[in-house]
């Protein structure tokens, strides 16, 4: 009976243990700590449950997450298109009849982006895109959790153009264009005549 009733402290004390080591990691779990620390994965220890979305795990700093692009300060370069890997960057470009501003950088502005769409669901995460981007304006935030209710809600949009703005835009192209060529053929007509 001695036996039983020791066994029965020694396992209560196990299971108050093992409760004490979980209060204290989950507490401990609420501090947010930087990736390069030694012990980054160790403060998840006795983790079983968070009380999501009051209470969230810390994710790493430069951990990949979900795009954003800060719109203004992109110059349309393109770059950022080319390098994806699964081609889930659409960009369309307008070339403005002249320079239309700066990014913070201090970049000048020569295009318009009537679309910038990233779809979030091909994504593969690699983050090549905001390696490459030269006024990094596209980056990877620590949000993980931006939930939809359908897929083709992924497919994020970026440029703040309206329809009816880059059709102007591309009618002052347009015309633009035409001025030039005009103002070639007629040089090369004045230069027929001289000879
Ligand atoms: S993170 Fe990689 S896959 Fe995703 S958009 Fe950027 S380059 Fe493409
Ligand atoms: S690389 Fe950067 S600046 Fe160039 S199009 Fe992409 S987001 Fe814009």
């Amino acid at each position: 009976m001695i036996k039983e009733a020791f066994n029965g402290l020694r396992t209560a004390w196990k299971g108050l243990a093992l409760t004490l080591k979980h209060f204290g990691g989950a507490t401990e779990a609420k501090k947010v700590k930087g990736i390069a620390e030694a012990n980054y994965f160790e403060q998840q220890n006795g983790i079983a449950t968070v009380q999501y979305p009051h209470q969230k795990l810390p994710v790493p700093e430069v951990g990949r997450y979900q795009l954003e692009v800060v719109i203004d300060d992109c110059i349309v370069c393109d770059l950022c298109a080319k390098i994806c890997p699964v081609d889930c960057i659409d960009i369309e470009s307008i070339k403005a009849t002249e320079a239309i501003g700066k990014t913070s950088d201090g970049s000048v502005k020569r295009l318009y982006a009537p679309k910038f769409d990233i779809d979030m669901a091909k994504c593969m995460y690699c983050g090549l895109c905001t390696t490459v981007c030269p006024t990094e304006c596209i980056i990877m935030t620590p949000q993980y959790d931006k939930s939809v209710t359908h897929i083709s809600d992924l497919n994020y949009k970026f440029a703040t153009m309206t329809e009816v703005e880059a059709v102007e835009k591309r009618l002052e192209q347009e015309k633009q264009l035409a001025e030039r060529q005009a103002a070639k053929l007629a040089a090369m007509k004045k230069m027929q005549e001289d000879n």
